[in-house]
Parts: structure tokens; C-alpha cells; sequence
């Protein structure tokens, strides 16, 4: 047989199906794989169901159906004062993952450098490769995942086109600062590039933050791409509605590739985000809360079993250094084994964080998702508890601070 591409050859099963298999097959509790288990809001459901069983069936829009268009630019003058012309401006994705795949194959030609941080959703890298694209790598780090001025001015270079920011950061939960911000506005700015912008997490932050787009940035307006996700903006996961929003002649070139990979996504799904995006504050600041109130559940369940959790400022995620879970498992020789022996041994799915670094250094930390319902949380607590008990009863608890 010939040889299948390359890049993707190259690839092994992504770490969020791994986990969610071995779950499965452990018939352990999945705080891996990053989706709430709720059900969704009622009424988008109900729209949705309506406008499949009522409306029209075929092919929508190449770019969007109107009415989602102009919900997204409503929705980006309402929460960042952004005004948007949503018949140059706005298209709709298959998810934000076609976005981000839309936006790399539209722009970036054999011989350009994207600048990624790490840690990144496994996405990126292979879809920068196979766009034609060198990845530059930001390592970001624990406790706080500051962004350092040398290090990414260190990443820039002649043949820089873009930068591929996620903000909020999964799985850091970490929200970049104004200063952040700013220095990669500049940097971008002075490299005459472009920055792809995956904010899914734009309407999950906590602690009274506000989420602030770089495109919102003096000079980003005509450099950036704005995606977002009904996804994770109305907890339906598995509808894979994303929508970008740029500047003409970006949207343009993005649009060019998006009609070739998917064309369009279904119109039913469409209708109902648009009506989801028309909600009022409320619906918005209410999922921020809710999410909130379930990462201190999580946070507040580990920290009885004297397990520290690092600082969530936003997104699904709470991050935990192993070495400080109390179960000894000192064999377990990364991140990775040690995610693998607690989903089969202690009932518990986690994400090893090793799996968003390409150059990661000897990483100890996992990522637990704590978008689930109580009982779950309190479940995983409990399972937990009992494997943090064990080990100190045989003696097994490790002392040494993360
Ligand atoms: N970007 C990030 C940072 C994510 O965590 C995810 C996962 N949901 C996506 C993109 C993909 O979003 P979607 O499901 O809308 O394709
Ligand atoms: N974004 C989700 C996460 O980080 C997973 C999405 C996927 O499974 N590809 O866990």
C-alpha cells in the first residue's frame, strides 16, 4: 500500500477518545473527555426539534443561514461593543474545530510559521503540518501559565503568519490578562500577521471576570479571527455549530476552504442557536454560575481529601499535580500512566496534561472536568477518597509538595 498522508499517519488516537474508551471499559466515572452532561437548554432543544420537523431539510447557505449570522453579530455588539456586518463578517462552521481547520487551510501556505502556546488542544499542530504550516511553540507553565514577553518574541520570525490563541486556555483554565493581551496584539501587529482566535470558552469565566476578544484590541480588528461554539455556549456538545467572525477579506479566504470541507452545517441546528444566541443576559451570566458553583464543588471535595487543586479562572477544567493526590503510584512513570492506572484502578477518568505539550517537560499534572452534574462530582470524590484512604492506610501517601 502506498503511503497515507504523513501528518496523519503520524498520529495517534486523540487522548480525549483513549480516555473516554478506557472509562468505558473501566466503567469508571469520566471526568476525561471535556462535555457537560446536562441535557441542554429546553427551549434551543425545542427549536431545534421544531425547525427539523417544520422547516427546511436541504442545503442552507454556504455561509450560515441569515438569521445565525445575524445573531452572531448581535451577539458580538451586545457582550464586546464589536460591530459586525454579518453578511461580509460572520460565517457559520461545523463546529468550532472546522473553524480552526477552515481558518489554517484558508490562510497559511508551505513555509509559514503559526505561533502556538502551549499547553494546546490537540488540534492545532496537526492541522497547522498539514495546512503546510511550522508550528512555533509558547510553552506556558503551572502555577500560573504567564505569558513572557522573550519567549514569544522568541517565537516570532520573518515567516510568522499567525498566532492560534485560545482564550479562555483549555486545559489550563487559566484567562490571559489585559497585559497578555496586549503583547500579543503588539507582536502581532509588528509582524504583519493574522491571529486565529478559539474563544469556545468566551462565556465560561469565573470570579466576576469578563472575557475580552483580542479582535476587540486597537489594531486587531482587520488581523483577527473570532471563533466561537454553541457547543459549549449552550452545553450541547455534540452539535458542532461554530461560527467565526473577521474582517472581510479574512472571512473571504476562510470561507474559500470551508466550502470545500463541509460546505454547510444542518439548518435545524442553525435556527436553534440563533434563537439560543438571542437569550437574554441572564441565560449567559446563569451558565457562568452554574459552572462556577461546580468547580468549587469539585475543587471544594479534593481540597477534604487534601488534594490542592490550581487556580480555574475559567473553561471546564481544575488541575491537580499528582504528586500531591496521596496515592503513592510513584511507578506510574508520567502523567499519562498515572491518568491510565487512576481511571482503572480508581474508577476516575482524568486527562494526563503531558498530552497538550509536543515539547512537554516531565509534566505531573491531570485535568479533571467538572461540567457534571452533582451526584457525578460527588461520586468521583467519593471514589477517590476511597484510593487516597487505601493508600495511606498501606502507608503508600507520598509527602512531597508538588
Ligand atoms: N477548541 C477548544 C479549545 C476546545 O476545547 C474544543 C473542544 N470542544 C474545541 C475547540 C472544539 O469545539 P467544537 O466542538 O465546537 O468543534
Ligand atoms: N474539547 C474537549 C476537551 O478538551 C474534547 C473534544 C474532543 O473530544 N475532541 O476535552
Amino acid at each position: 500500500m502506498r503511503q497515507a498522508n504523513r501528518t496523519f499517519g503520524a498520529l495517534g488516537t486523540s487522548v480525549f477518545e483513549t480516555m473516554s474508551r478506557l472509562a468505558r471499559q473501566h466503567e469508571a466515572i469520566n471526568l476525561g473527555q471535556g462535555f457537560p452532561d446536562d441535557r441542554g437548554a429546553p427551549d434551543v432543544l425545542a427549536k431545534a426539534a421544531e425547525a427539523l420537523l417544520t422547516g427546511w431539510n436541504q442545503y442552507p447557505p454556504m455561509l450560515g443561514l441569515p438569521e445565525l449570522r445575524q445573531a452572531v453579530a448581535r451577539h458580538e455588539q451586545r457582550f464586546y461593543g464589536l460591530a459586525v456586518d454579518w453578511e461580509r463578517e460572520v460565517m457559520v462552521t461545523s463546529g468550532a474545530t472546522e473553524a480552526l481547520t477552515a481558518a489554517l487551510l484558508g490562510l497559511i501556505e508551505p513555509g509559514d510559521e503559526v505561533v502556538l502556546f502551549a499547553p494546546a488542544y490537540d488540534a492545532y499542530a496537526p492541522m497547522v503540518r498539514r495546512a503546510g504550516g511550522t508550528p512555533r511553540w509558547v510553552n506556558l507553565y503551572p502555577p500560573d501559565w504567564s505569558l513572557d514577553r522573550r519567549a514569544l518574541e522568541a517565537a516570532f520570525s520573518p515567516r510568522t503568519k499567525a498566532v492560534l490563541l485560545n482564550n479562555p486556555l483549555n486545559p489550563a483554565a487559566k484567562v490571559f490578562t489585559a497585559e497578555e493581551l496586549a503583547l500579543i496584539a503588539e507582536l502581532v501587529d509588528g509582524a504583519d500577521a493574522y491571529a486565529i482566535c478559539d474563544e469556545v470558552y468566551e462565556h465560561l469565566v469565573f470570579d466576576g471576570r469578563r472575557h475580552v476578544p483580542l479582535i476587540t484590541l486597537p489594531g486587531m480588528r482587520e488581523r483577527c479571527l473570532k471563533i466561537g461554539s454553541a457547543g459549549k455556549t449552550f452545553s450541547l456538545t455534540g452539535w458542532k455549530v461554530g461560527y467565526v467572525t473577521a474582517a472581510p477579506p479574512l472571512l473571504a479566504a476562510v470561507a474559500k476552504a470551508h466550502q470545500f470541507i463541509v460546505f454547510t452545517t444542518p439548518p435545524n441546528l442553525q435556527t436553534a442557536v440563533a434563537y439560543g444566541l438571542g437569550q437574554p443576559d441572564a441565560y449567559f451570566s446563569g451558565l457562568a454560575a452554574e459552572m462556577e458553583r461546580r468547580r468549587g464543588k469539585l475543587a471544594e471535595g479534593l481540597a477534604e481529601l487534601g488534594i490542592p487543586s490550581l487556580p480555574c479562572q475559567g473553561t471546564y477544567f481544575l488541575n491537580v499535580d499528582r504528586r500531591a493526590m496521596g496515592l503513592g503510584w510513584n511507578d506510574a512513570a508520567d502523567d499519562v500512566a498515572f491518568a491510565m492506572r487512576l481511571t482503572a484502578e480508581a474508577g476516575v477518568a482524568a486527562i494526563p496534561l503531558s498530552a497538550f505539550y509536543e515539547e512537554a517537560p516531565d509534566f505531573d499534572h491531570i485535568r479533571f472536568c467538572f461540567a457534571k452534574q452533582d451526584a457525578v462530582l460527588a461520586g468521583a470524590v467519593e471514589r477517590l477518597g476511597r484510593k487516597v484512604r487505601g493508600a495511606a492506610a498501606a502507608g503508600e501517601r507520598i509527602t512531597r509538595p508538588p
